[in-house]
């Protein structure tokens, strides 16, 4: 607050600080200079990470890994798909996730995403046949008809990897996000909900998957025997696979682990944020938050909406514009230079489809950070201030 009683503009860009508890660990490792994750013979962090993230996902294997986007790689390489494979994902992403595509070998088909950001289930259904794997990313959580996909891939035998990168803690019919798929991946980047600065993880119940992941992260020689109750398939694939070392090392296990169990409340108060936002900024007839699906139950650390109604593209940028001056900053998906998550920028993949949906969408589609440790204050200071932008352009 400040001194006349009056709320400053929240920083959203900083990330979460780290829990104390990671310090004695970080100090032990720092002086033991125990940082690979294979030299210890047992109880690695990264080890004890795995069984824990396991544990609270209700998966069988766990594998931790640099990156959420090596994680992605990882699968698509575990699921031993010929050169060229193609593999549809979601054209409203992050430019990682085609990137991973490309990285192993396939081909990304990229699917309409509608206004509600959730993938355009006829377009679909039409580009489901002759593909290989699919790839679904929860963009910022938003969960799509995971009943409708997984019914299209289940009868046509086509598995599906979840990049879970933004939604640790997201549900769908009460079952956790990233299980519903064969493989599920999640992300500790900073701007994810546990924040690690970088690494990333995978979850699987098929021990093939396992095995073949665990090897090309880079296990080389027999190190696969510290992932416990893998051994027949890890001794049958070793030596069998290359080694991409994309291993996670113990600093960053020591920085996530004590943060696992804050994962509940971070959720709860994700989402009680989100919601709060929300209203205000449904009451303004120039904005629209989308409803979820209804079985989804988000995990929210940012808010997206549309300029609902008539805008053009000066307005679009004026309400930008405005509501930077007033103290927060928006990102209308579609209008700022370069933004990763705008397909048409992914030039690395040659010529990119026409994707009139999804193009609409992220011309008038709003992004906006809330981490989870904003007060009530700040929310509404925000809110207050994207309200009054919309009204200063549409008023
Ligand atoms: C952050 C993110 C990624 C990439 O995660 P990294 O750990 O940075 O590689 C992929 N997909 C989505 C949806 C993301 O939000």
């Amino acid at each position: 607050m400040a001194p006349d009683g009056q709320t400053l503009a929240p920083n959203v860009y900083d990330a979460e600080s780290i829990p104390e508890a990671a310090r004695a660990e970080i100090d032990r490792l720092l002086i033991s200079g125990d940082l690979f994750r294979y030299t210890a013979p047992s109880d690695a962090p990264v080890t004890l990470l795995e069984q824990e993230f396991a544990d609270l996902m209700g998966a069988r294997y766990a594998l931790a890994v640099s990156s959420c986007s090596a994680a992605l790689f990882l699968s698509l390489k575990a699921l031993d798909l010929p050169r060229g494979a193609r593999v549809p994902i979601p054209a409203f992403t992050f430019a990682a996730v085609p990137s991973s595509v490309v990285h192993a070998d396939c081909v990304p088909v990229l699917v309409e995403v509608g206004a509600n950001y959730r993938v355009d289930m006829e377009d679909f259904a039409a580009k489901l046949p002759g593909a290989d794997a699919v790839m679904i990313s929860h963009m910022r959580g938003h969960t799509s008809d995971m009943d409708a996909i997984m019914a299209l891939c289940d009868a046509a035998g086509i598995p599906v990897i979840e990049d879970a990168a933004h939604s640790l803690g997201t549900e769908w019919h009460g079952r956790k996000i990233g299980t519903i798929g064969k493989v599920g991946c999640f992300s500790f980047q900073s701007y994810k909900l546990v924040n690690a600065g970088e690494g990333g993880i995978m979850i699987t119940d098929d021990p093939e998957i396992a095995a073949r992941a665990i090897i090309m992260s880079g296990a080389y020689e027999e190190n696969w025997k510290k992932h416990p109750g893998l051994s027949n398939s890890c001794a049958h694939w070793q030596n069998k696979l290359p080694l991409y070392n994309l291993r996670m090392q113990n600093l960053s296990a020591a920085v996530i682990r004590p943060q696992l169990p804050l994962v509940a409340e971070r959720v709860e108060k994700g989402r009680a944020n989100h919601d709060r936002v929300a209203e205000r900024l449904n009451g303004c007839a120039w904005l629209h938050v989308p409803d979820p699906l209804g079985p989804e139950e988000r995990a929210p650390d940012s808010i997206q909406f549309n300029l609902a109604g008539d805008w053009s593209d000066a307005e679009a940028l004026a309400f930008q514009k405005a509501a930077k001056a007033r103290g927060v900053s928006v990102q209308v998906f579609g209008l700022s230079e370069g933004n990763a998550r705008a397909y048409w920028n992914w030039q690395f993949l040659g010529d990119v489809p026409e994707l009139p949906q999804t193009r609409a969408m992220l011309m008038r589609a709003c992004d906006v950070r809330l981490p989870t440790r904003l007060a009530e204050a700040e929310l509404d200071f925000i809110s207050g201030a994207i309200v009054a932008a919309a009204e200063d352009v549409k008023g």
